[in-house]
């Protein structure tokens, strides 16, 4: 890893978007070299691997689980994780909302969209979604706090459609902000971008980027 790529990537960002570093599949030492720069946030796809990080690394690292979240391994990362990207159930919602109250915590979480063309990528329609807030079972859950959307793009070279896509996902964290959390200031994360696409993101209005090999190399 080179230092000054990281140094590029941040002095490159508006200062109202956070970096997430994305550190999985990267030791422990490249990561503390991020943070002696000044790196508190990290990114991580599984959840063991996530926790073994968490044991090892200083507890002043806020860690972020952005990768596909399995109901059971909930359990593992409930006690310390500082944000999860990847909520895309209510099922889902209701585990991490049962693991927080074990831990006496209360998890903030994001509403993942599928707004790529691909359809391996995990997320809600927003249909989907809306019926989840419009039942009351949702407003029980006094242990999880949503707090923003999260998107992918689709992988391609075709900048338009991935400007049309974050679009979407803009236009979607704005609907449920005016209709169901219009109230709640913490309502106000929009995470989008990694590596190829962040720099639209940003003019697309981001809040929150996931940049691993821009910042660790490929
Ligand atoms: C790996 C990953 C990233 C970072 O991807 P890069 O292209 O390496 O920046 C961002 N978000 C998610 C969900 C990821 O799994």
């Amino acid at each position: 890893m080179n230092i000054d790529n990281y140094r590029n990537v941040k002095r490159n960002l508006p200062l109202n978007v956070q970096l997430i570093a994305v550190s999985k599949t990267k030791s422990v030492e490249e990561i503390m070299l991020l943070y002696q720069e000044g790196q508190r946030i990290f990114g991580e796809n599984k959840a063991q691997e996530m926790t073994a990080k968490h044991a090892l690394l200083p507890d002043d690292i806020q860690w972020h689980f952005i990768g596909h979240l399995q109901k059971n391994k909930v359990k593992y990362i409930a006690p310390f994780v500082s944000l999860i990207h990847s909520i895309d159930s209510y099922n889902l919602l209701y585990e991490v909302n049962s693991a927080a109250q074990k831990n006496n915590r209360v998890i903030s979480c994001l509403l993942q969209f599928h707004i790529a063309s691909e359809d391996s990528k995990f997320g809600f329609q927003m249909e989907e979604c809306e019926n989840m807030l419009q039942n009351e079972s949702l407003y029980k859950l006094k242990n999880i706090e949503i707090v923003g959307v999260m998107g992918m793009a689709t992988l391609t070279e075709n900048e338009e459609q991935i400007r049309h896509e974050f679009q979407t996902l803009a236009s979607h964290f704005k609907k449920l902000k005016e209709t169901y959390f219009f109230s709640q200031s913490s309502f106000k994360v929009i995470s989008m971008g990694m590596t190829d696409d962040y720099h639209i993101a940003i003019k697309e209005g981001t809040t929150m980027v996931r940049i691993g090999s821009a910042i660790f190399g490929y």
